[in-house]
């Protein structure tokens, strides 16, 4: 079986090449050619002999995602559904605004952690993606974004399908290539990893380097709450969370973003504004205020305007930075918390 030429570091293709008695700088070009000028195929690398790209051709292959399909929202959003190599579907989304144009991309094939307003979480976890399945959602958003909009991302966000954290080396490794000057050279400054609280990979993110910026899927005030939405929360509780946040402050310098979206009922009072407000007093912090997508067979519903307002206003005259986020892509299932593979054909 051939390996995947793609999974390799410049240090791996380096010590293969060596080995068959080739330079250093040979490998330099073949992982150009991978990463800088995505090729796919080394018959058009032209600048090695024929004699090398054979003998790799011999020895390896490339694996990559394919766009599959594409769906565009009226307002401007744009998903791409991908095929990763052994045929799985996963989703990426463009979402152009005014000020920047953000991809969302997926970490893994499904999600193990079924939160309870979540599509994605009604699909199960089949694997994780390859940190190059991850980067190529990039690629591909990032070619979509200039030829339909003229512009490239400016914003990168780990909120598709699949928790970041729990497939942490690859997505670290996407990270690190859309970062590298081999690859996209977009600073680490635009790029958000969303997590629903996994302590362990915040604290672990926290020490890498990167000046990365994290959000959390906080979504409830309390411990109580937010048990009977996000079952992880019960692994990983907010008095677990709060030092692993402040921890990753310390090291980053970046506040985190709170994503909380709005149920009617359950976490919308000015009783649960409150506590958020207390809550936000313990982190250096931003809040997101989200509307909700209606997703089928879930319970939960989208907050009245009035309670929304008031929520928010609340988080105001309390000193909490905060906004409302309309909800974007809705009538492509492209919204957060909508992700499930129900892409239409094109
Ligand atoms: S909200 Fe995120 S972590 Fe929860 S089920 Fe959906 S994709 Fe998974």
């Amino acid at each position: 079986m051939k390996a995947n030429i793609r999974n390799l570091s410049l240090d791996e293709i380096s010590q293969i090449l060596i080995a068959q008695g080739e330079s250093k700088f040979r490998a330099k070009q073949v992982y150009e050619w991978i990463w800088q000028k995505s090729a796919t195929d080394f018959s058009d690398m032209t600048n090695l002999s024929k004699d090398l790209r054979d003998k790799l051709s011999e020895g390896f292959e490339f694996k990559e995602i394919s766009e599959h399909m594409i769906q565009k929202s009226s307002d401007g959003t744009i998903k791409i559904g991908f095929k990763t190599f052994d045929n799985r579907d996963i989703e990426g989304v463009m979402i152009p605004m005014e000020e920047r144009m953000t991809a969302c991309v997926s970490s893994q094939v499904g999600c193990s952690l079924a939160c309870a307003f979540c599509a994605t979480g009604f699909l199960k976890r089949e694997r994780n993606l390859d940190f190059y399945e991850i980067y190529d959602q990039v690629v591909s958003l990032n070619k979509m974004a200039l030829a339909e909009y003229g512009k490239p991302l400016s914003n990168i966000v780990y909120m598709g399908m699949g928790e970041p954290l729990l497939n942490y080396e690859n997505v670290v490794r996407s990270i690190r290539m859309i970062n590298s000057p081999i690859g996209l050279q977009m600073s680490a400054k635009r790029i958000t990893v969303s997590t629903s609280g996994i302590v362990r990979g915040i604290k672990k993110l926290a020490d890498e380097g990167l000046n990365i910026n994290l959000a959390l899927s906080l979504h409830a005030p309390n411990n109580e709450k937010r048990n009977e939405i996000m079952d992880i929360n019960n692994s990983n509780p907010i008095e677990e969370l709060i030092p692993a946040m402040n921890y990753f402050f310390e090291k980053t310098g970046n506040r985190i973003t709170f994503e909380y979206i709005l149920f009617d009922k359950f976490n919308d009072t000015m009783q649960d504004a409150r506590e958020l407000a207390v809550l936000c007093k313990k982190v250096p912090c931003f809040v997101n205020l989200i509307e909700y997508n209606k997703v089928e067979g879930v319970e939960y519903s989208k907050s009245k305007n009035e309670n929304r307002d008031a929520f928010f206003h609340y988080l105001r005259e309390n000193g909490i930075p905060s906004v409302v986020r309309r909800s974007r892509g809705k009538d492509i299932d492209a919204a957060c918390g909508q992700l499930a593979n129900k892409i239409k054909d094109l």
